[in-house]
């Protein structure tokens, strides 16, 4: 046998099962069968009791029977089903929303059943809804296994008998009969890092002898999986910037020292260093693909646009794209507030400019009239030719992906330089593997005199303090932000909902006194710029507005940020519009209003945001929480597609093979001492492809 027949050869398989296998688990071939990895064991040594149950127990094993099996209609075509299952210490519920009818003409009380499960208390009565349940003997036959590895296995499968024990009779066939498995690290790798080998972690992972046993075998799992990982982004990354040409600039010309020599303030260490970074890749001769992180705060912006003076100073054009057109709006704002006395031109190019407008600024980019340009990331998508385009910026908010900048590989047969600037500090391990085709810098530092932003809770109840406090401040000549979340269901709602808060303000804050500006979605650009600018020139004291404020807005004299419903916002999204404030020398305040109940995770944010100001320590609190699936644009990247290691909980393991492949590849860039890895290359052209457009 090989690890590559069809599956029906395998004994108790089949033509008919093997074709439930391919349909529902995918699993086509021997070697598929050995990679459908269990999700759990059962530890016969550790059975629970009902007796013994506590509420912060994930998962449990219970041995017992099953009697008074009930089904309630719980609509038209759906029906509940309890069953009782009790051992000899107590009972509990067991129930079923779903695949009532399989498992009720199944279910047999004259039969000893182990049932696992997350059990929950309901009503004062223990229940496990949806539990697996097989029969006992499963255990007794796996004796020789002090584990049991359980499969997941859908309806489907379970009807056609494939349950878990039934998948676990196939996998025990198959380990006992398994032909050697070929080690694909080479052996130094194992012998440094004490790696199972491939043969004994594949067989290990489905019957381990102990837990130390599975856990070495899982280690060296997860460690292959993000080894593989690195060393194709990598070597795509290594491939590409030394086959790729880019253009040269070798100049410091009139713009840059202009700017520079304006500037009011020094740069920061850190904003030299990456200044610095930036430039040597520039005329390196090769593209360079460079990703700035920094706080908010931290002077991302200047930094970038230091670097697209430094495009024009030699000749050729550079453009800015930010994630929505309010960003691109300020950032065209900011750039020609600090490009006076440069004699650079500088446009904006966003949807809701007129045709005509739209159609001359195209003509002058084709022309080369226009230097800068700055526009949402819709500006790839279109058709907007440049004369000659040298940079590209990208202000991206975990939104940019790896498709989308390979589109920019096509605007000119050199291809321009990337500079990916993120808004928000990346967590490392996302950064390692998510960015693994770029490099990185980072701004480290901010610039000097900011005073961290204190940050407090407060609740509804605390609210004429809260406004008595915003009052003491716009009476000593600062501004205040008062933010609403979108609550997303609907936009008539969100509008109801800020226009109820601005009623509530302006009957604390009367006018004349006090002016309020209200900026939100539903605003036309234009109608936002004017409100924006009414606040930034300090007309209005008090600015009332829906997210979009989030990022960018720049108003040193607002000095008081206050969060409605904070709850309702993600961790990095508070942390962005905290940003907000605390740019000017004054002591700046951060203030969450929230209900009175809040549930785990949104406390751990509000802590979170109230014990620190550090971006990066945030990044990695709200990757924790969440976990990668649930931020924003993470899913598609195809990046976090891991079977065994998690983002969150391997990051040793993740910058162990980061290193490790780094290191290899410096010292033999070809792997010509590793003939393992070039097979790997070799075989997996098809992502090599993938790495080559990232
Ligand atoms: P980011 O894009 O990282 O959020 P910005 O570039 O928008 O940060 O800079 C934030 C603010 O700090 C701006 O008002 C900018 O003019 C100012 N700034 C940037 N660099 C410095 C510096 N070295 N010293 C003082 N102020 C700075
Ligand atoms: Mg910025």
């Amino acid at each position: 046998m090989t690890l590559y027949d069809d599956i029906a050869y395998l004994k108790g398989v089949g033509p008919s099962r093997a074709k439930i296998l391919a349909s529902e688990a995918g699993i086509h071939t021997f070697a598929d069968m050995l990679d459908y990895l269990p999700f759990r064991y059962v530890d016969r040594s550790r059975l629970s009791s009902v007796a013994s149950l506590r509420e912060d127990e994930n998962f449990v094993v219970l041995k017992g029977l099953v009697s008074n099996m009930q089904t309630v209609a719980t609509g038209k075509f759906r029906e509940r089903l309890t069953v009782d299952f009790y051992d000899n210490t107590g009972t509990l519920q067991l129930v079923w929303f779903a695949g009532t009818k399989w498992v009720r003409e199944r279910l047999n009380p004259n039969v000893e059943y182990l049932v696992m499960g997350h059990p929950t208390l309901y009503n004062g009565q223990w229940q496990i809804s949806h539990p697996e349940i097989e029969p006992y003997s499963y255990v007794d036959e796996g004796s020789r296994h002090p584990l049991m590895p359980v499969y997941s296995t859908t309806e489907k499968m379970k009807q056609h008998g494939l349950g878990t024990k039934a998948m676990a009779r196939l996998t025990e066939t198959l380990v006992d009969n398994l032909p050697p498995i070929p080690e694909n690290l080479p052996p130094e790798i194992i012998n440094h890092f004490r790696l199972m080998g491939r043969h004994e972690a594949m067989v290990a992972i489905h019957y381990p002898d102990s837990r130390q046993q599975l856990d070495a075998a899982r280690t060296r799992l997860k460690f292959e999986e993000l080894f593989f990982l690195q060393l194709d982004y990598q070597y795509a990354h290594q491939q590409r910037t030394l086959r790729s040409q880019g253009r040269v600039f070798t100049h410091v010309g009139d713009n840059f020292n202009t700017f520079y020599k304006q500037l009011p303030f020094p740069l920061t260490g850190a904003q030299k260093r990456v200044v610095k970074e930036i430039r040597e890749d520039m005329r390196s001769g090769r593209q360079m693909n460079r990703l700035v992180q920094g706080d908010v705060g931290s002077g991302k912006t200047l930094v970038a646009l230091m670097c697209m003076l430094l495009a024009v100073d030699n000749g050729s054009q550079a453009c800015l794209m930010a994630p929505t057109e309010i960003l691109a709006t300020q950032h065209f704002y900011t750039f020609q507030r600090m490009l006076e006395g440069v004699g650079v031109r500088v446009e904006l190019l966003t949807g809701s400019l007129r045709p005509a407008a739209k159609k001359k600024i195209k003509q002058q980019l084709a022309e080369g009239e226009i230097n800068l340009l700055i526009g949402t990331h819709a500006l790839i998508e279109d058709n907007v030719q440049f004369r000659d385009l040298g940079l590209v910026v990208i202000d991206e908010q975990h939104r940019f992906g790896v498709e989308q900048r390979s589109k920019l590989w096509n605007k000119s047969s050199i291809p321009p330089h990337i500079l990916v600037m993120t808004a928000t500090p990346i967590p490392r391990t996302l950064a390692m593997t998510l960015y693994g085709d770029l490099d990185c810098s980072i701004i480290d530092e901010l610039p000097p005199g900011r005073h961290p932003v204190r940050t407090f809770h407060r609740y509804e109840r605390n609210r004429p303090l809260v406004f008595s406090f915003l009052k003491k401040e716009i009476d000593a000549g600062r501004q205040v932000y008062i933010v609403y979340p979108l609550i997303e269901e609907s936009e008539k709602m969100d509008l109801k909902n800020l226009q109820d808060g601005l009623e509530m303000v302006q009957s604390y804050f009367p006018r004349p006194q006090y002016q309020t500006s209200m900026v939100h979605g539903r605003l036309t650009a234009e109608e936002k710029a004017f409100e924006m600018d009414r606040f930034k020139q300090g007309k209005t004291h008090i600015m009332v507005a829906t997210t979009v404020i989030e990022v960018g807005v720049d108003v040193p004299n607002a000095t008081v940020m206050v969060i409605e419903n904070a709850e309702r916002f993600g961790l990095s999204q508070l942390h962005q519009l905290r940003g907000r404030v605390g740019r000017g020398g004054d002591q700046a305040y951060c203030i969450l209003m929230t209900k009175d109940n809040l549930g785990f995770v949104s406390q751990e944010r509000i802590r979170t945001m109230c014990s620190t100001t550090d971006g990066f320590q945030i990044a990695e609190a709200d990757l924790r929480l969440r976990g990668p699936g649930d931020i924003q644009g993470l899913q598609q990247s195809g990046a976090l597609d891991l079977r065994l290691a998690s983002i969150v909980d391997d990051e040793p393991l993740v910058k162990a093979t980061r290193d490790t492949v780094h290191d290899l590849l410096t010292s033999d860039p070809s792997l010509s001492r590793f003939p393992l890895l070039q097979e790997h290359i070799a075989n997996s052209k098809n992502k090599m492809l993938w790495g080559k457009i990232s």
